[in-house]
């Protein structure tokens, strides 16, 4: 626990109930107390580990579906952008890589 008045780092305007360890990455980020009940995680954060785990996107163990509902329903995001993302992700990360 933590605390001050440190902001969430998934919706970056709540204060932070906490440090927590991800969900879905071995790193620990701050949560507001709704973000931890969504099961929200950072959007690009979750884009990045979601698109360099899994090269089928139809194959995101269960797991991670919450997770990924939570974090797009409170951004007003359907299933379709957050895969457009991840494979707009891909394009960019081949073109640095100059695949
Ligand atoms: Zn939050």
């Amino acid at each position: 626990m933590i605390s001050g008045n440190k902001i969430c780092d998934v919706c970056e305007t709540r204060k932070a109930k906490g440090v927590y360890a991800s969900a879905v990455a071995p790193v620990t980020l701050a949560y507001c107390e709704t973000c931890l009940e969504q099961r929200r995680e950072p959007s690009e954060f979750l884009t990045y580990h979601i698109r360099g785990q899994f090269s089928n996107l139809n194959e995101i163990p269960l797991y991670y579906h919450p997770i990924i509902e939570g974090t797009l329903k409170a951004e007003n995001r359907t299933l379709s952008q957050f895969f457009e993302d991840c494979a707009e992700m891909a394009r960019k990360r081949a073109l640095r890589n100059g695949d």
